[in-house]
């Protein structure tokens, strides 16, 4: 054993003897203790850490700063997934938190790390699907990093912009308003275990293209924006049961879902009993479905619901907001209340 690696191994024990690990406070216990330790006196920073997007006040408007990773065997799976469709899913996961700001994605920077043998052609498909997504969504790319890795890890920072007064925060949920979710859920999550289980099986191409080709709601979150019509708003990226504790929390409210109006798909109903137990797990706690959740007081009910014919996207009331002390629970379909106790995927779990 070299000199450099017998140290090596020392400091790794000693790291790894330490009385806390990660996986005893998670990922979000991670993010909040770091965040506890961040401060700042910058007039100019709206939202720092916290919500899906950083915020920083320019004027009238607001610059936003978004950053998502991706990483070989942890987010995909090549054995699944073309390099074409990664790299508009790259793009798209980005995309889902600039609109649940109700913001327009701008420009953005691109770090990449590839192992040395990879096809230079996997490349090139890779920025081909960049490229379609960007077009789409108009957005541009204007820069980023390379580097040697063993695995292909993906790191986008999207910039975009918003009026400040129009901007939806996870904060502003108001006890009494109503609690809407856009399109179906847990058709990404069936998708990706059909994937694991199965492949690409016939029937299934609808919850698996949900999977690999994600749709960030944009448009409909900037038209929720722009008329004010909600008080709070998060894209549900995590599962739907932990992006709701994560607006609730914020908003430092309580909330009711009613497990009966969880909108699922045609294709989760067919599919999901062959491979899960519970049919609702999915819908509540599997992630990357990046739909639109907010909080709207009933009044702007109708006005919200009209954005389903104009945007071709269902929008469905599957909650109400409460007071904090009332905490959160779900109403399941027996009208049993009950409080959710695992709430969804995180990362060191
Ligand atoms: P999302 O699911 O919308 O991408 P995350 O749960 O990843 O949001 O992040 C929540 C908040 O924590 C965001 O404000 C994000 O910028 C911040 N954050 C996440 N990881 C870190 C980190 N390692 N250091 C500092 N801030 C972080
Ligand atoms: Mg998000």
């Amino acid at each position: 054993m070299s000199v450099k690696r017998d140290s090596k191994e020392r400091i790794r024990s000693r790291i790894t003897n330490t009385k806390h690990d990660l996986q005893e406070i998670g990922e979000f216990g991670l993010i909040n203790r770091i965040r506890k330790r961040v401060t700042s006196s910058d007039p100019a920073l709206v939202q720092g850490i916290g919500d899906d997007v950083a915020v920083i006040a320019t004027g009238l408007t607001a610059l936003l700063v978004t950053t998502d990773m991706l990483i070989e065997d942890i987010h995909f799976d090549l054995s699944w997934t073309d390099p074409y469709t990664l790299g508009r899913k790259s793009l798209a996961v980005n995309l889902s938190d600039i609109a649940s700001m109700g913001g327009t994605p701008k420009y953005f920077l691109i770090s990449i790390g590839l192992p040395k043998n990879l096809p230079l052609s996997f490349v090139s498909s890779f920025y081909r699907g960049l490229k379609k997504e960007s077009e789409r969504y108009q957005v541009e790319l204007i820069g980023g990093d390379t580097s040697l890795s063993q695995k292909i890890i993906i790191n986008i920072c999207l910039l975009g912009e918003g009026k400040k007064r129009d901007l939806l925060f996870r904060k502003g949920a108001k006890a009494g308003d109503d609690l809407f979710v856009s399109g179906t859920l847990g058709d990404s999550a069936l998708g990706l275990k059909i994937l694991q289980e199965k492949g690409k099986i016939k029937g299934a191409e609808g919850l698996i293209k949900k999977h690999l080709s994600p749709c960030p709601r944009v448009k409909l979150a900037q038209a929720i924006a722009k008329h004010h019509w909600a008080t709070a708003m998060i894209d549900v990226s995590d599962g739907l049961l932990i992006d709701t504790s994560h607006l609730l929390e914020e908003s430092e409210v309580g909330a009711r879902i009613w497990e009966g109006m969880i909108p699922l798909s045609r294709p989760y109903q067919k599919w999901i009993r062959a491979f899960s137990k519970d049919p609702l797990q999915l819908a509540l706690s599997g992630g990357e479905d990046y739909e639109l959740l907010f909080a709207a007081p009933p009044g702007m009910r109708n006005r919200i619901l009209s954005l389903v014919h104009a945007h071709q996207i269902p929008i469905t009331r599957i909650g109400e907001i409460l007071h904090k002390k009332e905490g959160f629970h779900i109403v399941s379909k027996n009208r049993k209340e009950y409080s959710p106790s695992r709430l969804g995927f995180e990362h060191f779990r």
